[in-house]
């Protein structure tokens, strides 16, 4: 298929802005927060000081409360508590791994939920963050891609999920104090439900907020977006947000990609490596990721280890091998240590540096690709909320 075909996406967003009720101030952009403000009668003059006022208060002391916001009128604070309102998604339940990982599920509007996970490591900690309610794509060895009901979240759920992961952690800084170091959410990955690039402008959105810099300030180097393959997505990622860039490759054949990752039908291996060679970076040092998952007999060879290498050559790159994380009914098996191994000397033999990617937090389902329990219950929760409205029947 053509790099040029455009995307089509059966999937929708709730609106940023609803059209009755007070808004949700969290998710807006600095540019949209001023005209939400002047909209209910801030003073234009004004506007651009209260949205620093206001955006410090909520993204880099954690505050949920106007009346907090000491530096603002009690006059002013009136007027935003009745238009406006600072949510984040409600947790609906915590699971903590033995290894330390952390697994939320959390209620998003509609009654969907998403789920996310916090990885501790040593001096620092990855919040893996999801995109989608479930994921229109249909990889088969991911346990979200079974899932059918699906919708994007808006960057409010999206930086929310941040937030939520900050308030559980106890990592908001007293106002007035520095910030601590090291964090200990110190990096984020889109790695979670979901295909960010079918996703962009509410990812890129939450993200910006995620680095800007009297807010989160995380660096655009400790975030990292995943993707598929949604090659006419990939050179805006560096352009608009211009995070790291990972890729979930799997295969070194059109025939093997096509069914591990099924996009590849759309933009197959030379479209999307094409489309890496030319992914601008911010500094030479960057380099791709490229996210190979290890299945028994399919995509573990020799020969793939040793095609692979020569497949991304010219591409400044790091290879991921993602030992498979089973799940219930899984038509996959993990590749033997001993495989792994070989297949990480074949790659590294080759110049490439290849980490295995630790199996964290599997006895509580939040490893890679094992996220999904979120479609029953959003399933459930709908036949409730019809049922509580009287539609049920
Ligand atoms: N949709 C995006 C990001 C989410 S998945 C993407 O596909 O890139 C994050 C990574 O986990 C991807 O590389 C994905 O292919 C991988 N993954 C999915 N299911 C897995 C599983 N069961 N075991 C190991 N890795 C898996
Ligand atoms: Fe979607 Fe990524 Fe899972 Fe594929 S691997 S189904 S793109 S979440």
């Amino acid at each position: 298929m053509s790099a040029s075909a455009p995307i089509t996406q059966d999937v929708h967003t709730i609106p940023r802005k609803l059209p009755e009720g007070p808004q949700n101030l969290i998710g807006m952009t600095r540019e949209h927060m001023r005209n939400a403000l002047i909209e209910v009668g801030t003073p234009e003059k004004q506007a651009k000081m209260r949205v620093g006022q206001i955006w410090q208060w909520i993204y880099q002391w954690g505050v949920r409360d106007f009346d907090a916001m000491t530096n603002l009128s009690k006059a002013f604070r009136a007027d935003l508590g009745a238009r406006f309102v600072i949510e984040v998604p409600e947790v609906v339940s915590k699971q903590v791994s033995k290894d330390g990982t952390r697994k939320w599920l959390v209620r998003i509007a509609g009654g969907h939920e998403v789920e996310v996970v916090y990885i501790p490591e040593e001096g620092r900690g990855t919040l893996c963050v999801s995109s989608q309610v479930g994921c229109t794509l249909t990889c088969s060895f991911c346990h979200t891609g079974t899932q059918k009901l699906v919708r994007n979240l808006t960057a409010a759920e999206i930086i929310g999920q941040v937030m939520m992961a900050r308030d559980d952690l106890e990592e908001w800084p007293v106002p007035g104090a520095r910030t601590g170091q090291p964090r200990l959410l110190s990096n984020i990955v889109l790695m979670g439900m979901g295909e960010p690039l079918y996703n962009f402008e509410n990812v890129r959105d939450a993200m910006k907020i995620a680095m800007d810099e009297e807010g989160i300030q995380l660096s655009r180097r400790r975030i990292t977006l995943s993707t598929s393959g949604v090659v006419p997505e990939i050179e805006r990622t560096a352009n608009e947000i211009g995070c790291q860039l990972a890729v979930s490759f799997h295969a070194t054949t059109d025939e093997v990609r096509d069914t591990l990752v099924p996009i590849n039908k759309r933009w197959n291996i030379e479209t999307l490596l094409e489309a890496l060679k030319v992914y601008p970076r911010g500094r030479n040092s960057e380099r791709i990721t490229f996210e190979y998952v290890m299945l028994d007999g399919v995509n573990d060879s020799d020969e793939d280890a040793y095609r692979l290498v020569e497949l991304i050559k010219g591409i400044p790159a790091k290879i991921n091998l993602i030992p498979f994380n089973e799940w219930p009914g899984a038509p996959y098996k993990r590749s033997s240590n001993n495989r792994i191994r070989r297949f990480g000397d074949i790659v590294n033999n080759a110049g490439y540096s290849s980490p295995v990617r630790k199996p964290r937090g599997e006895d509580i389902m939040a490893a890679c690709g094992q996220l999904k329990s979120a479609t029953e219950r959003a399933r459930k929760s709908r036949k409730q909320i019809a049922a509580e409205a009287g539609l049920s029947g």
